[in-house]
Order: structure tokens, then sequence, then C-alpha cells
């Protein structure tokens, strides 16, 4: 291989095993050590961050070292990345500083490699090898200690969902038999021990992933130690990040490639998406995995920012304001993003079409899940992925293009459910297809566009299904709606129209007429513009301020709704919603 790296400065080529310096803020900016010492170093850096940056010393180009992290297990890929990379700074913490300011506290790939192997010796002494450890943490910089200190010395993670308790709550501990043993992390690491080293793990379980649960039971994933896969994508730049969400499946693939490519990420500190931003701000990403729903509330923001900008000043025509307020959401997220990952459930269309206009090409919609990721990229189907379309019941077009389940096979796809034949019955059939549960509209060759989650779905007594999720997406884009859940209708109003209607934090917004005939105004608005068939269109709404969340269940793990928490939570409301409605209907022919 041609080394394709030279010094910013001198221009010398640096072949292989030459030591030279990366700028860790700079795309691509290395100097060779005369160079590096030289007075003249500081005009080469490109990137805004103040100078001095931090550079660390190595021995290959970006291309070189993800070429020799190259492995057959999970194992061995990352333990190249830690002995590659060593020096360079890994995972940071949020600090918040006296002066109310915050920073990113990082530490190196070797200090979470030395405090990885502490964790995996300490617990080998106390559990069996091959045992499966539970992972029940918030975003924290132990989780990482506790899932490389599993791979190194053989342990299985399992990621437990956490989102509501810090600790472990004294009635949790008086139900835990006193046979079991409880040992703080903190007692863990500080056990004087002799770090003994580990023994390569090139099969077994690596970890087993329980989907979030947003529709029905969870059930596990198997991954296993071979599937290097989960290594992830050689990128040719430096990733960083923020984390948002260690639990979730595809966060932790973007953990795993990030550090697989030597970069680093700050873990996401709070689970209010105003700080998400701010987090951002701070660590000026290059590589962005956002959920769906800030992606929506984005838009939002998007489109009070042009009102906004618009009252402001009437002279600008409406392009102009869109154009400003296209510069400063592009803005929020840094300037220097080079690849933004979008995923899960589907995205409102209008928010992706910003998205577009801020970040072009940048964006990538994967669509896949935690049984097999990157199925198809920005609609196409991946090229080591099979797929066809399984026929539904009086739905066999939209738009004129054939839809169906879309069902895979691939190297890639996931091996099956631990302990769940039942599951596993109904997710393969005989010759291996997997069933995604993604009802699809084929556009193209190996071009699919996601209609809707099977199980999201419904006919209803016009014999025509009903898809949930494209009907909620139909709404997002109204500056008036934070939230809506079309069952019959409840949506959660944005503060800008509570606000416009001088409505207190106490006022009983259900009973607000004005501002329900306003909603449902818009909402009849919305389904002109858009063409939305009759029985999509909510008959009768109900207010509500409750804001959706992990705290209190309503949005799942991985951001998407949790429809049955919300049915659950809304019930009383939709109970006498429908009972109205029945009402209603008797005298409406809907015509
Ligand atoms: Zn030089
Ligand atoms: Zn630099």
């Amino acid at each position: 291989m041609v080394s394709d790296c030279r010094c910013a400065l001198c221009l010398t080529t640096l072949v292989v095993e030459t030591q030279r310096y990366l700028c860790s803020e700079c795309h691509n900016i290395s100097l060779c050590l005369k160079c590096y010492d030289s007075p003249k170093s500081h005009t080469v850096h490109t990137d805004k961050s103040p100078l001095p940056h931090q550079c660390s010393l190595e021995t290959k180009s970006q291309a070189e070292y993800i070429e020799s992290n190259k492995a057959e297990s999970i194992y061995e890929g990352f333990m190249n990345a830690f002995k590659n990379f060593a020096k360079r700074r890994c995972i940071g913490e949020c600090i918040e500083l006296e002066d109310g300011s915050a920073t990113y506290k990082w530490v190196t790939y070797q200090e979470l490699f030395d405090r990885a192997q502490r964790f995996g010796n300490v617990i080998q002494k106390l559990i069996p090898y091959r045992s499966k450890v539970g992972i029940f943490l918030t975003n924290v910089p132990e989780w990482y200690t506790v899932d490389f200190g599993c791979l190194f010395y053989g342990y299985s993670v399992i990621g437990i969902n956490q989102h509501l308790r810090n600790d472990l709550s004294p009635e949790i501990k008086n139900q835990i038999p006193s046979s079991i043993d409880i040992k703080l992390f903190s007692e863990i690491m500080n056990t004087d021990i002799k770090i003994s080293p580990h023994t390569p793990q090139r099969d077994g379980i690596h970890s087993i992933t329980y989907s979030s649960g947003s529709t029905g039971i969870p059930k596990g994933i198997i991954g296993s130690n071979t599937e290097t896969y989960i290594l992830g994508y050689p990128l040719d730049f430096v990733p960083i990040q923020l984390s948002y969400l260690s639990l979730a499946h595809t966060q932790r693939l973007t953990d795993f490639t990030t550090l697989w490519n030597g970069g680093r990420f700050g873990i996401y500190r709070d689970t209010k998406q105003n700080s998400y931003l701010k987090d951002n701000s701070l660590i000026r990403p290059t590589f962005i995995w956002g959920p769906t729903s800030f992606w929506n509330q984005l838009h939002t923001k998007y489109l009070k920012n042009v009102k906004m900008i618009k009252e402001s000043d009437h002279s600008k025509s409406d392009e102009q304001c869109e154009l400003q307020a296209i510069a400063e959401t592009r803005n929020l997220l840094g300037d220097r993003i080079k690849i933004i990952l979008t995923t899960g459930s589907i995205i409102s269309p209008e928010a992706f079409a910003l998205m577009k206009k801020c970040w072009g090409e940048k964006v990538l919609d994967i669509y896949g899940s935690a049984e097999i990721n990157k199925v198809a990229i920005n609609g196409q189907i991946t090229p080591d992925v099979e797929y066809k379309l399984s026929p539904i019941d009086g739905y066999d077009s939209h738009n004129g293009h054939p839809v169906g389940l879309l069902k895979v096979r691939s190297t890639r796809l996931f091996k099956g459910y631990y302990k769940n034949p039942e599951a596993n019955a109904k997710a393969f059939d005989k010759d291996g297809w997997y069933s995604t549960g993604d009802i699809v509209e084929e556009y193209g060759q190996g071009k699919i566009r996601i209609i809707d989650r099977e199980k999201n779905s419904f006919k209803i007594s016009y014999g025509k299904l009903v898809c949930l999720d494209n009907i909620d997406s139909y709404y997002y884009n109204s500056p008036m709606i934070r939230n809506i859940f079309v069952h019959v209708a409840i949506v959660v109003p944005t503060d800008y129209i509570l606000n416009k209607f001088k409505i207190g934090k106490q006022d009983n917004i259900d009973e607000n007429f004005e501002l329900v005939k306003e909603i449902e105004k818009e909402i009849k608005l919305i389904a002109n513009q858009k063409n939305i068939a009759f029985w999509e269109i909510p008959k009768l709404i109900k207010l509500d301020r409750t804001i959706w969340t992990m705290g209190n269940n309503l949005i799942s793990g991985t951001g998407k709704y949790n429809r049955l928490k919300l049915l659950e939570y809304y019930k009383p409301s939709v109970d006498q919603l429908l009972k109205q409605l029945t009402t209603l209907t008797d005298n409406d022919s809907f015509i």
C-alpha cells in the first residue's frame, strides 16, 4: 500500500512506521517530528478550535491503521484498535465548570483499556467464564468499561433498559435474596489484583440485544463474536460524536464504529433534547446518529424560526427567510459534519427534506434493525442483502408500485432470538428468509420505501390498511403540534401556540375551545394540503400537555413512540373520544 500521508508543512511523504503527529481537531493534518517542533507548525491547522490543537504521536495514516485493524473476530478487531490508537482521546464526560459553562473531559484508549482489563480481571474471580453480564446503566463512562471488560475476558453483555433510577433503590435491594452478593463498581475497580492477560475470544456470544419493546415483548437478539460487522465500516475521517443513548443498538453500533476507526465520543449527559444541542455544540461532531424525534423537533424549531424571521423583518422574501433559517439550523450542529445517520422509525418527510437542505449528501438514511443493520442506505438495498416482498391481503400497491412485507437474507443476518423458539419460527421461513415486519413499497430495482411496521397498521372498516407512523408524520410540520397520537387523536401543542393563546402553565388547555378549534383547523388544513385520505384524518381531538419522554416511558429506549404505553396512558381519554365518535358517526356519512 502506497502511503497516502504527507507532513502538512514540509510535504514529506510519511511512510508506515515513520513517527508523526496527528491533529485531533483538523481533518487529516499530520506533521513530521521536525515540523511539529517548528514555530511555523501552527499555520497548518484548519479547524477553528483554539490553538494549540491536541496532537497524538502515531506511526501510520488513518487508512493504514484501519487496514491493520481488520480482524476475524470482534475481540481481535478491538484489540487492534486499542493498541493502534492507545494515545488518542477516546470517551469524554461532560463537566460543568464553576462559571456555569461546560467542557468535555477525555480518557485515552489506553486508559479505557486499562480500566476494562481491571474490571474483567476482578469479575473473572467472581463469576464463571462465559456468564452473561447485564448492564443496567444510563449514559455513563462506566458502561464502556464493563462492555469492553466483558469482551476481553469472555462474558456476554446484555444491556438492560434503565431510564428512571440512578441508584439501586432500597425497595429493590430488599427484594434481592441474601445469597446474592452486591458489590459496588468502585469496589471492583479498587480491588487490589494482579492484571492477567486475556486469551482471544474468537467464538461464543458477544452480546444479547433486547429489542426496545415499542411493539410487544422484547426479544433477545444473539450477536456472536465472529460477527465482525459489529466493528463498523472504514471511515476516511476521524469520527467525533456525541453518544446519545449507550443502550440503543444503533447507538452501540455507532459507538463501536467510532472506536474501531480511532475516533472519540462524548457521553450525552441528560435526557432533555435541548441539552443534546448544547452538548453537540461542545463536541462539534463529525459523525452523528440522532434519534428520529430529535430530527422531527429540529424541524418544528426551524418552522418557528422561519416565522420569527419573517415577523421581525417583513421586507425579507419567503425564500430569504427560509435560507436564513436553514443556515441557522445547520449551525446548531457545528461546522465539521461529515456523516449524519438517520434511522429508527419513519422520520417525517418534511424533517428529512430539511436535513437534506442543511447537510445534503452527508445525510444517510439507514434502514435496518437490531436483527440486521444496514438493509438499505437511502432506500437502496445494500449489495450483501437479498430481498423479496411477500404479499399482504388487500394491499398490493401504493403510488402504483408493488407493496409487500419485506423479507431479507444475508450473511449479516442475526442467527436467532435467545431461548425463544416461537419467535424464531415466526421470524424465519424454512429457506432462511427473515421477515422484517416492515411494509415497503418497491419503487425501482432494489429501491424500497418503508410504509409502515406491520404491527402499527390495522384494517379499518373501510378495508384500507392504516399506517399509524405515517399518519403521525403528516402533522409534524405544523408549528402548533409538538406530538400527535392518532387513535382518535391526542395532541400535545407546542409552546409556540400556547404562548400565542396566552395560556399559562396551570390552565386547562383541553377546555380552551378556541385553541382546540385552531388546532382542528390546522389538522384539516394539513390534511387538505397533503391529500390525506379521510380515514387518516382524526375526527376528534383532545389536547394534553404531557411531554412524551423516555422518563415517563411514552418514548421507548430507541426514541420511538411507545404505542402500547401511550394507549395505556391515554386510555380514559381515548375511550371517551371513541364514545363521542360513535355518537357522531351515527349521523355522519363521511361524505
Ligand atoms: Zn514536515
Ligand atoms: Zn489542528
